[in-house]
């Protein structure tokens, strides 16, 4: 028995025990354990993807796909992969999603209309490989993004053109008879696009963590599905900050038995790297080796029921830090961490994010400077250093901002903020450029 297989067979194990011991299903499906019938990891990638430019100092930005690529090549993960440049023509399978107006008005835009084409056309011959046997699994490096897209917008919604997930999800049923297509969307925004696509159709569950309150406003746990469909629409909604531990019990716990009860015939993921640690445009706190996790817990999904078959697509992901587009360290790791994932099966370690970024969050318990304790915020040492303190809704919104002066009076009394009571952040903005992120809560 190789390394692999004996850590794989453990993790099974457990995730089984962590699903019965909640009750939530009677006993593991007898498919477990189904052994894949193919190895090996596509990649996607196209110089062309770089064409496309939104502006030059836009957050998604063609630099991503180079910082992800150097980062492959550094780790040999982009020599272990299958390089896979054979596309399908698409267009028939766009109209099966966007209606002829779109797709028109999309070819309309000189560079992007083209690009956005020929991504959707890599998807697909990325989900033929899979259907094919020819590989396992693929990840998709490609832009422009696509979840946010509608049927009929006619422009760009949220960086996004063409929904690329929902039709590579209309292929699969068409091209290679799949009839069954789990779309699991862990960016850090709401997969809006493909949750319109399939609200009613029980032949695609979607599941999709995010902050319903952030943009794009969407993504209530109370959005369920419509007619055939309802039941087959899974929002998840997270708090701010959320960690590898609050994502894990979210799969464990609600996606896990929803795929037992669906059967997928193909795992497909909306891979947004936003929901990362120190995102430009999100505010959780994904790692590594959280999103090492969520990706063997796809496959264990993709092993059980559609012989390993999971095909991932680059969504969001953006650079390191709040206040500025600067590196794509962070984005180029977890992207590495999860094809490493998508190869190896293993976990991979967790990787050292900051070490060319500007500013580093850490929690309280690493900062025994800066701390909330009894509604109380306490600053034992150093305030010269701080910046300013900011306070911030459980959706990342600012509600209210401290500077010298109000900081001269500690501890600071948080509860008579005249917040509401719930979930709360303070952001410790220093003057080195760190900035030290404490939750507490009123
Ligand atoms: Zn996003």
């Amino acid at each position: 028995m190789t390394v692999s297989s004996f850590s794989r067979r453990l993790f099974l194990d457990r995730t089984i025990k962590g699903i019965v011991g909640l009750g939530l299903i009677p006993a593991w499906s007898g498919r477990a354990g189904q052994k894949a019938a193919t190895q090996g990891t596509g990649y996607v990638y196209d110089p062309v993807f770089l064409d496309h430019i939104l502006s030059e100092t836009h957050p998604e930005s063609p630099e991503r796909l180079l910082w992800i690529n150097q980062k492959l090549e550094e780790t040999g993960v982009f020599a272990d992969c299958v390089q896979l440049d054979q596309g399908v023509a698409p267009e028939e399978y766009i109209l099966e999603i966007h209606t002829q107006r779109h797709h028109g008005l999309i070819q309309d835009k000189p560079t992007t209309g083209p690009v956005a084409v020929e991504a959707v056309s890599a998807v697909l011959g990325a989900i033929q490989a899979a259907a094919g046997g020819t590989i396992r699994n693929a990840f998709c490096a490609i832009r422009p993004p696509g979840h946010h897209s509608h049927s009929d917008d006619g422009g760009e919604n949220g960086f996004c053109f063409y929904s690329n997930i929902a039709i590579a999800a209309r292929y699969a049923q068409i091209a290679c008879q799949f009839e069954k297509i789990l779309i699991i969307d862990w960016d850090y925004h709401h997969g809006n696009g493909t949750e319109a696509a399939f609200y009613s159709d029980p032949s695609v569950l979607f599941f999709s963590t995010q902050i319903p309150s952030a943009w794009p406003g969407t993504g209530y746990a109370s959005r369920t599905g419509e007619g055939d469909g309802e039941g087959f629409n899974i929002n998840a909604e997270m708090l701010s900050g959320a960690t590898n531990d609050d994502f894990a019990k979210v799969y464990d716990d609600i996606l896990i038995p929803a795929a037992e009860s669906f059967q997928p015939d193909l795992v497909l993921i909306s891979s947004g790297f936003d929901s990362k640690r120190n995102d430009y445009l999100g505010y959780f706190d994904l790692t590594c080796e959280g999103y090492s996790c969520l990706t063997r817990k796809a496959m264990d999904i993709a092993d059980t029921y559609c012989e390993g078959r999971l095909v991932s697509l680059l969504e969001g992901g953006y650079s390191d830090g709040r206040d500025s587009v600067g590196s794509f360290y962070g984005l180029a790791n977890t992207a590495n961490a999860h094809i490493a994932t998508l190869l190896s099966n293993e976990l991979q370690p967790e990787c050292d994010y900051y070490s060319r970024t500007k500013r580093i969050p850490v929690s309280s318990r690493d900062n025994p400077d800066i701390f909330v304790r009894n509604r109380k915020l306490y600053i034992q040492s150093n305030i010269s250093a701080i910046e300013k303190i900011r306070i911030m809704r459980a959706d990342g919104m600012t509600v209210q901002t401290m500077r010298e002066e109000s900081l001269a009076r500690i501890p600071v009394d948080l509860g008579k903020l005249k917040l509401a009571q719930g979930r709360y952040f303070i952001a410790a903005v220093m003057k080195n450029n760190k900035e030290l992120i404490i939750p507490f809560t009123l």
